[in-house]
């Protein structure tokens, strides 16, 4: 309530009789008068053109026209040094990967000085470091290796026994045991050539029934006072459910309707956006790749509709005025950027036939010294379960080779595990 609302009822309660209808009358025009104006205010909020990504780039991408597009932004949500033009930006390349719609800035093209230093055959791209104790490690000039695994790039194989891995670049990294966190599927599809395949084989692998996908849109935005109250874990419902999940599971349709999570960390820990600001995603199940949804034409509306949904179902009202930041990944990036089989966000489908004994196998049937590992493999997917994963997968090679566990915590390599680092597509 308004402190001049708060004046205005206290003064009908003290008064009686006709002033009191009159005073009413003149606290309802004086109301309606304000409201009047605050919708007048309420028009589209400033904005300008900048130079926006027309689709998903990747590092190291020399821009032509039709990567770039030119759109409204807000002000209030503007990057740090917004491009208004796409001259500044052709001819150059990106730094890091840009998703669909994201700002095109100074900060994501590379320096020209840097390209101009690369030998033939070499790229230079941005790479996020995961923590402190990393970039400690990296200084000015320094190169950092990538090592992302190739297609067929397991060396090895039955009845031989894996031998190490084959990068993308054609190096070979020997190994005495081979542990592959990705995708279980695409391990078998992409890794393990078909001869050396009884048990996974090419049609058992379709066979099995993947997890659904997701749309995640990534947004900040300004704290009001007046915000509802909301926890770091929202979970919000659509008005079906198991229509729902039939349209995303069996019919793989994308619904008119959407249920969904919302993550909003700074509730907890401030500290993780700028002040005054919340750092969000909300997370959308949909159904994965083997849909045939355009993602390219869908996405842009779809998560439009979403964040319309947030603000005038009133869970973070006037979000449209307030959001400084926003993008989204969508099935195609699962697949394509992550290499998940079908764009699945959580492995292989948790379902009766596809758990416990009957989930893929954490040691390969097929390759010998082939371990898999993460939530395609036992016990599934969430990170506690993966983390089970690892501990199961680790005490398998430790009984293969006799090995005693308590012997190698912290000497990780006495092994000579190679983990596959990097992504080749
Ligand atoms: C938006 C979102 C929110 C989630 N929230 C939660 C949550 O709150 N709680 C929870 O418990 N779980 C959550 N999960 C699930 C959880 O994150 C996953 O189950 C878990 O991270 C899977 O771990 P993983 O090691 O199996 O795979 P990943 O973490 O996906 O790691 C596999 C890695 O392998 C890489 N890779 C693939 N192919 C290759 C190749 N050929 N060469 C080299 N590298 C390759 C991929 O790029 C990827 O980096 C969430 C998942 C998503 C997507």
């Amino acid at each position: 309530m308004t402190s001049a609302h708060a004046r205005c009822t206290a003064a009908l309660y003290a008064l009686a009789g006709w002033p009191r209808w009159l005073a009413a009358g003149l606290c309802l025009i004086a109301a309606t008068v304000a409201a009047l104006g605050s919708a007048t205010r309420s028009g589209p909020p400033p904005s300008s053109t900048i130079v926006v990504a027309a689709r998903d780039l990747p590092a190291g991408h020399l821009l032509v026209p039709a990567d770039l597009r030119m759109v409204r932004w807000p002000d209030s949500a503007l990057p740090r040094d917004p491009m208004p033009s796409q001259a500044g930006a052709i001819g150059q390349r990106t730094a890091q990967q840009l998703f669909r719609g994201e700002p095109m800035s100074s900060a994501a093209l590379l320096d020209p000085a840097v390209v101009s230093a690369l030998a033939a055959g070499q790229v230079a791209a941005s790479v996020t470091l995961a923590g402190r104790d990393q970039g400690a490690l990296v200084h000015r000039g320094a190169v950092i290796d990538l090592y992302p695994a190739s297609d067929q790039g397991l060396v090895g194989g039955s009845p031989l026994p894996a031998t190490g891995v084959t990068l993308a670049s054609g190096r070979s990294i020997d190994a005495d045991v081979v542990v592959s966190n990705a995708d279980y599927a695409n391990t078998y599809l992409r890794l393990v050539d078909p001869a050396h395949r009884r048990i996974n084989r090419d049609a058992v692998i379709k066979f099995r029934k993947q997890s659904m996908s997701l749309v995640v849109i990534y947004f900040g935005y300004a704290k009001r006072s007046d915000d509802p109250e909301l926890r770091h874990h929202n979970i919000i419902l659509g008005p079906r459910y198991e229509e729902l999940l039939t349209d995303i599971f069996e019919r793989k349709i994308l619904a008119a309707d959407f249920s969904q999570y919302l993550h909003i960390p700074t509730l907890t820990d401030a500290s993780l956006a700028p002040p005054g600001h919340h750092a969000a995603y909300t997370l959308i199940p949909v159904p994965n790749t083997q849909s045939g949804i355009d993602w390219d034409k869908a996405s842009d509306g779809f998560a439009d509709k979403v964040i319309t949904f947030l603000d005038e179902r009133g869970y973070i009202p006037d979000l449209r005025q307030r959001i400084v930041y926003r993008s989204f990944i969508t099935p195609d990036y699962f697949e394509k950027t992550l290499g998940s089989y079908a764009g699945n966000g959580f492995g292989v489908e948790p379902r009766l036939t596809q758990t416990a004994f009957f989930r893929p196998h954490n040691r390969s049937e097929d390759v010998t010294n082939l371990y898999l590992v993460g939530q395609g493999t036992q016990p599934g997917g969430g990170t506690p379960s993966v983390m089970m994963s690892a501990k199961m997968t680790a005490r398998e090679i430790a009984r293969d080779f006799a090995i005693d566990l308590n012997s190698v915590v912290g000497t990780v390599g006495t092994v000579g595990m190679v983990g596959m680092v990097g992504s080749a597509r």
